[in-house]
């Protein structure tokens, strides 16, 4: 039996990130940037001001106190979005708004709160300010021909906001993979039929393709495939017009378990593994016409760890990214775990943020068609394979398979 490492490894050697297209920057949104982004002018633009009050210079109001303040003249109000008149000469002052640029010969702005009107025309100043008090310079955030956001970046909400700024609506992102998805078995039945007996619903080719929604792919869902070579080669295919293949069942040694056969006799590179994982031990792997294809296994739990551990980042490496693993946390444990060693154990576990650090719960009901315990579950436990499990508050590796952890039901502030 080959290690889940080495799986892993082997796979992504043979994936390669596609292509890129223009997407505008929304729909941008979750995928990597394909190009580097560099500014045509700076931000600020200009030195502007960051309150509401007056421009000034700041020699003329040294020593102003509430007791004893300096008189200026107002020479004009300058609104944000409108452009200086004339220049602040000794004695002067501009009535200015927030993001106004600050005109020339002002070397401060002084707050509105910290100045009183006269009737003829002129202000009162209640206070020194320092050189360049509330004044944001030009260039402070970045400067014309920085290069502001870098090829192979994730485009999150900031992103945007700093593509918006300089100016730019369309970008170049790697494509999103599509992602056809084939459930084999003579034993299934769509959803939208009720099961005769001896059937049971087609579950597993709706897990994997919200599986493959989640990562920001695109599934393709080309329905059942009987067990039988000539139903699985139709599938297959169909399947040749999407970046890469999963299927869910018949890779096990059954005597309808074609899909290995059938990928080979289809001119796939053809690696089979039994892989030292439980759940999900059978994994059929290929290329085909340059296209990856995971045989996984039917077995409901099985086929959703095995897309956990070696679909979802190939998909991500696809789609660009370089972060393409779940990160672990390590967590306390709160119950002993028996486990036979020699395969890596993925158990369904339940990961909560205590005030004193993370703790985790195993389930119960492991077995690989428990799906009501995938349901309670948001992390795996990760034992290693050649562990016989833990005692109760070891801290063990656990990986998150959904945000629920960082989430709450009341604000924590
Ligand atoms: P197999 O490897 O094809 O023998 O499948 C192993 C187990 O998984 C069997 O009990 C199947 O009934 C079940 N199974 C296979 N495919 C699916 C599917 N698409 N949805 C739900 N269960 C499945
Ligand atoms: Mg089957």
């Amino acid at each position: 039996m080959i290690s889940v490492e080495s799986a892993s490894e082997i796979i992504l050697n043979e994936i390669k990130p596609l292509g890129i297209e223009s997407a505008d920057i929304v729909s941008a949104l979750g995928r990597v940037l394909g190009e580097d982004i560099s500014a045509r002018g700076g931000n600020p633009p200009w030195d502007n001001s960051a309150m509401d009050g007056y421009a000034l210079r700041q020699e003329d109001i040294k020593g102003a106190t509430k007791e004893r303040p300096v008189e200026l003249k107002v020479i004009y109000d300058l609104p944000a979005g409108q452009t200086p008149k004339a220049q602040v000469n000794p004695g002067e002052a501009v009535r200015i708004m927030t993001g106004a640029p600050v005109p020339p010969g002002a070397t401060a702005v002084v707050m509105v709160e910290k100045t009183e009107p006269t009737q003829g025309g002129a202000v009162k100043i209640f206070t020194e300010a320092k050189q360049g008090e509330n004044i944001r310079k030009a260039g402070e955030d970045f400067r014309a021909g920085d290069t502001v956001i870098k090829s192979g970046s994730l485009i999150r909400p900031a992103e945007v906001s700093m593509l918006a700024t300089v100016g730019v609506p369309f970008v170049f992102v790697h494509k999103r993979p599509r992602v056809a998805v084939i459930s084999t078995g003579d034993e299934l039945c769509d959803i939208n039929e009720a099961p005769p007996t001896g059937k049971i619903s087609n579950s597993n080719g709706y897990a994997l393709a919200s599986l493959v929604a989640e990562c920001g792919a695109e599934p393709i869902q080309l329905g059942i495939a009987r067990d039988n070579k000539e139903s699985l080669k139709e599938k297959l295919r169909a399947a040749m017009t999407a970046d890469c293949i999963i299927s869910s069942g018949g890779v096990s040694v059954g005597d309808y378990d074609f899909v290995k056969d059938v990928l080979k006799e289809m001119g796939s590179s053809m690696i089979f593994w039994k892989v030292a994982m439980k759940p999900g031990k059978p994994l059929a792997f290929g290329v085909i016409g340059g296209k990856p294809a995971f045989g996984l296994p039917g077995n409901p739990i099985s086929s959703m760890v095995a897309f956990e551990q070696f679909v979802r980042p190939a998909l991500l490496k696809m789609a660009g990214r370089k972060d393409i693993f779940r990160r672990n946390f390590m967590a306390k444990l709160t119950k002993d775990v028996k486990i036979k060693p020699g395969r890596m154990n993925f158990l369904r576990a339940e990961l909560k943020a205590e005030e004193s650090g993370f703790k985790v719960t195993p389930l119960e009901g492991q077995g690989s068609g428990v799906i009501s315990t995938m349901v309670r579950a948001n992390s795996f436990i990760i034992v290693p394979q050649d562990s016989s499990g833990f005692a109760k508050d070891e801290i063990v590796k656990v990986q998150p398979f959904d945000s629920s952890v960082f989430m709450a039901d009341k604000h924590g502030y």
